[in-house]
């Protein structure tokens, strides 16, 4: 290579790629290094189990991917990008009753919460009237909002605790239980300010969009951006872990789709040490424990309905949730954990051979955690699903040390970028006008470490790249 490149990428992950391709849309030369042998970060599929049980190791569900503002701008469908989406987002099941359902349609998800029909479409209808401005708002950094009264009707309930908001909303179990399966995504104690945010905007996602799974894997979203990338010109080198600033070829700027602590680690020479200090101080949260399994069938849930979505909150009433998430941010191995599963070859045949399924499950577990949670959360799925475990052909497990040596992003097994409370959610990871930027001009971060956070949606790299464009005419050759 003879000219230095405007762009390195470090990382590609989502955010990595949504940056790579944003800056290459805009005339950049883009070069993308991968650590692992392929594309994804969090969007790899792989045959884990069995041959012929292609599982996604870690996306599953894309309820922001479907509904991203950045991905709806960019031509994924052509390179391969195909969302498959089931007739209702979640399940939850509960005992000696009819699951709860979260369907498209609000009235008929509300007419069946009982007493509290009326109160969940209060809560959830007015963010339906400008949906897409909604999603605009939340998924960025902090900002003076374009549309405040729609930001409002949403941020006002979602900066309580979900359990305060669950409890003082509805009166029934079915409508807080639904409210806390959806909350409990954000990895807080649900009785912890904004853990509502989470919950609130999941619950209103499923009215937009059915959340879905990608055809043929989660590979298929990085696989179609790395495609729409080299379509404009960009490079992805993998096998090309970067560990200090010697394995970065000469560029104008930096963009790392990492941990805070990498970015702290490799660009230490080019950062103050103040500001190395505050990312080193960054906080990840509790990690998860993660099971594939290969299924000789269907998952056998007591209510059948459960078979209408790909995503399934085991875990029982709010007060169950609420416990769970509660101990595990005290260092402890809850025995009725919260388990998110999903079952995506109900909807995709491509996953496993005909007749089989494949299941994926996590629960969250203390940061670093070693214990193995298959028994506790098999149990779980058994006790809304008697003879799950008959069904098991083989399984595949992720402690949070796997995770953290599959991708160095898992800092302890955490899987979205870090603790998303008050203190860090429009902060991250470190505050500054523009969190993508860094004292030096040429070193941006882009990972899920930045606003908005966790998730497959590429905003983390969309909001990361504008900030380099802007920055990149002032920065010399
Ligand atoms: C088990 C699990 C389940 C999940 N489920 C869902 C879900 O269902 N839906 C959802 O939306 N989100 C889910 N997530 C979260 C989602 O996967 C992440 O939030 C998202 O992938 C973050 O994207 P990213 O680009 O910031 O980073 P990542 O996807 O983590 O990608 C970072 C990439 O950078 C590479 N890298 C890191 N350091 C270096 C280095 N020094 N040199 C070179 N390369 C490097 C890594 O190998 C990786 O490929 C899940 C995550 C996990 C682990």
């Amino acid at each position: 290579m003879t000219s230095p490149l405007d762009a390195v990428v470090i990382g590609s992950g989502p955010n990595g790629l949504a940056a790579a391709v944003e800056l290459a849309r805009n005339g950049a030369s883009v070069l993308v290094l991968e650590a692992a042998e392929t594309v994804g970060g969090g969007t790899r599929t792989a045959e884990v189990t069995l041959p012929g049980f292609h599982h996604d190791v870690c996306s599953a569900a894309h309820p922001l991917g479907i509904l991203s503002p950045y991905f709806s701008t960019l031509p994924l469908a052509e390179h391969g990008l195909i969302w498959i989406q089931p007739p209702a987002s979640i399940a939850h099941p509960l005992d000696g009753e009819p699951a709860v359902m979260l369907g498209a349609s609000l009235d008929a998800t509300a007419a069946a919460l009982g007493p509290d029909a009326a109160a969940y479409r209060r809560l959830i209808g007015p963010l339906l009237h400008h949906p897409r401005e909604l999603i605009q708002e939340v998924l960025g950094p902090a900002h003076l909002p374009r549309h405040p009264l729609v930001l409002a009707r949403f941020g006002v309930p979602a900066l309580l605790p979900a359990s305060a908001l669950g409890r003082s909303w509805f009166r029934g179990e079915r409508a807080r239980a639904l409210l806390a399966g959806c909350a409990a995504h954000s990895i807080l104690p649900l009785t912890r300010p904004v853990s509502a945010a989470v919950g609130m905007l999941f619950l209103f996602s499923a009215h937009v969009e059915a959340w879905p799974v990608a055809r043929d894997g989660s590979h298929t979203i990085t696989g179609a951006l790395g495609g729409y990338l080299r379509s404009l010109g960009g490079r992805i080198e993998t096998a090309r872990p970067v560990r200090s600033l010697a394995d970065i070829p000469a560029a104008r700027v930096h963009l790392y789709d990492t941990s805070p602590a990498q970015l702290a680690s490799i660009a230490a020479p080019m950062l103050p040490g103040g500001y190395v200090r505050r990312l080193r101080r960054f906080r990840y949260g509790p990690g998860i424990f993660k099971i594939d399994w290969a299924l000789d069938g269907p998952i056998p849930w007591s209510d059948p309905t459960c078979l209408d979505s790909a995503t399934v909150h085991v875990g029982g009433t709010l007060d169950e949730i609420a416990a769970s998430e509660a101990s595990v941010w005290r260092g402890e191995h809850p025995d009725r954990p919260f388990v998110i599963v999903v079952q995506p070859s109900l909807f995709d045949p491509t996953r496993a051979p005909e007749g089989k399924h494949t299941g994926w499950a996590y629960c969250h577990v203390p940061s670093g955690s070693t214990v193995d949670m298959t028994d506790a959360v098999e149990r779980q799925v058994e006790r809304f699903a008697p003879g799950f475990r008959d069904l098991i052909a083989a399984r595949h497990v992720m402690r949070t040390a796997d995770l953290e040596r599959y991708n160095a992003n898992y800092v302890g097994g955490a899987i979205t970028g870090g603790v998303t409370d008050l203190g860090q959610l429009f902060t991250r990871p470190v505050m500054r006008a523009s969190p993508y930027t860094t004292p030096n001009p040429r070193v941006f971060i882009c990972s899920a470490s930045t606003p908005p956070g966790g998730g497959v949606h590429g905003m983390c790299g969309y909001h990361a790249a504008r900030s380099a464009l802007r920055r990149l005419p002032r920065i010399p050759v």
